[in-house]
Formats: C-alpha cells, structure tokens, sequence
C-alpha cells in the first residue's frame, strides 16, 4: 500500500492546476519567527500587538523600530528548502499559484515568480498620505518621510485589521475555484480569509493537502496532512514528481 506522501505525490503529480498556501512556519527555519510562536516577541512587545493600525496611530516611532529590524534581520536570513522547492514545483507545474500570508520576500528570493503576496511585503513602504508606494530594500531612517507630500512613510502590509490589498482576495478565490489541489504549508490556518480558503478548495472538489509540523484546527479536514518539516516533506514530494 502506498504511503501518505506517496500518495499525495501522485495527486500531485496528475494535478493540472496547483495552488499553495504558505505561512509564517516556513520561514522559522531560515531564522524569521512567527508571530503567535514561541520565539515570537521583540524587546517584551507581542508582535500582534505592533502589527497595527492602532498601534501605528500612537506610536509610529515604536512601529518602524520593529519593522527596520525585521527588515535588517531578514538581511541575514536566506531562503530554505520548503521555499526552493515550492519554487520547482512551480517550473515543474502549468498551472501553479502561490499565495503567500508571509511578508518577508524569501519566496521571491527563492525564485518563485507566480506568486501572491496577500499581506504585502517587508520590502514595500508606502506614504499614510498620499499614493506615492515603492520597493525599497535599502536602510531606512527610524521615521521615514514621503518624498512626494512630506508625510510619514509606513510599511507595505497588511496589518491586523486592515483589509487586504483590492483585488487580491478575488483573484485568489478564483485560482483557488480552478485548482484541482490545494496544499497548505506550514501555516496555523487561525487567520481569515486564509483560514477558509481549504473549505472553498474542498467545496469545488479540489484534493486538499497539509503539511506542518504539528496538527491544527484544519487537519481534520484536510484529504491528507502530512506532519513534519516542510522542508523535508516538500524536497521529498518534488523528488521524482513527473511534469
Ligand atoms: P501563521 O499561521 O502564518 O504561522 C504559524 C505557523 O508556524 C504554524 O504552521 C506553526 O505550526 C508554525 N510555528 C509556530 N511556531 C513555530 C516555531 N517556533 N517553530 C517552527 N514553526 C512554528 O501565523 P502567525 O505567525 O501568527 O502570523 C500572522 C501574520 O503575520 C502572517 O499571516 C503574516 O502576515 C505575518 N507574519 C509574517 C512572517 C513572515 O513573513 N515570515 C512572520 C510572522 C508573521
Ligand atoms: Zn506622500
């Protein structure tokens, strides 16, 4: 009998339209924490607690501390094997999108070029005032300024709260309506709309895949969950995957 992951190997491999869904997990072994994990706090701040309109509004200056050290620290991080093979899988499929909740640029960097980031980038920065948005990978000052209207720079993403980017939400139901497979990699599945993106996959007769280290909420439903690194599940899924 076959195993799970060889299984889940041939359904991937008789896919014709992929779609992933990727999340702060995969990321962890190229040293960026989550943010509800364990390594998750920064100078006694719960990041949920910075990543916030709310928390923006009363102390930017506090807020772009945090982000210019994540930005900085991501200088250090490259990478993994989950994110290298996500983009193989990507050249391996016709079909293929990948929706990301992370912000941290590592798939782009990884390759992956046919890919949503759904709450934006670390690498973006846009003006609080007027439309002026760039991508920016250079040092900024702790309390960056528009160089169109004068008025306070912030990060380009999607903080908790705030709705997601127009359009972007359409597109990835669309895909996901389409696609054939749905995996979920490496993320909790607690946020929305990610959360219920499987049960839409599920509903249009899509074969629905996890892998993460630890069950969540959602492995009960899932067709297959396979549990361990996706860094070692997805080089293994990709070895030997026909075109
Ligand atoms: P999430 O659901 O994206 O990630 C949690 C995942 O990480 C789960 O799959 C869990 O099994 C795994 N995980 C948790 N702690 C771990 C640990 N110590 N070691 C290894 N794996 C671990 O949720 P989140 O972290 O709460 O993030 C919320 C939002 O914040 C994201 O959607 C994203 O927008 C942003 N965020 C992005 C990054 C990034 O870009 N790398 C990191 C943190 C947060
Ligand atoms: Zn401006």
């Amino acid at each position: 009998m076959l195993g799970e992951l060889e299984m889940v190997k041939a359904v991937l491999s008789g896919s014709r339209r992929t779609v992933v869904l990727t999340g702060a997990g995969i990321s962890v072994e190229s040293g960026v924490p989550t943010f509800r994990g364990r390594d998750g706090s920064w100078k006694n701040y719960r990041p949920e607690d910075l990543a916030r309109p709310d928390a923006f509004e009363a102390r930017p200056e506090l807020v772009w501390e945090f982000y210019n050290w994540r930005r900085e620290s991501l200088r250090e991080s490259e990478p993994n094997a989950a994110h290298l093979a996500l983009a193989e899988m990507e050249r391996k499929k016709n079909n293929f999108l990948l929706i990301t909740q992370n912000v941290d640029g590592l798939h782009c960097r990884a390759g992956s070029r046919k890919i949503m980031e759904m709450h934006g980038s670390l690498w973006q920065i846009k003006c609080t005032k007027c439309t002026h948005a760039r991508e920016d990978f250079s040092p900024l000052p702790p309390m960056p300024e528009c160089p169109v209207c004068g008025h306070l720079l912030r990060p380009g993403v999607v903080w908790f709260g705030e709705p997601l980017i127009p359009g972007v939400l359409r597109v990835a139901i669309d895909e996901i309506n389409k696609s054939d497979v749905f995996l979920a990699v490496e993320t909790s599945s607690l946020a929305q709309p990610a959360a219920s993106f499987y049960q839409l996959a599920k509903d249009h007769g899509a074969v629905t895949v996890e892998i993460n280290r630890e069950p969540t909420p959602i492995s009960g439903f899932m067709d297959f969950a396979l549990h361990g690194k996706a860094s070692d599940i997805l080089p293994e899924l990709m070895a030997g995957l026909s075109e």
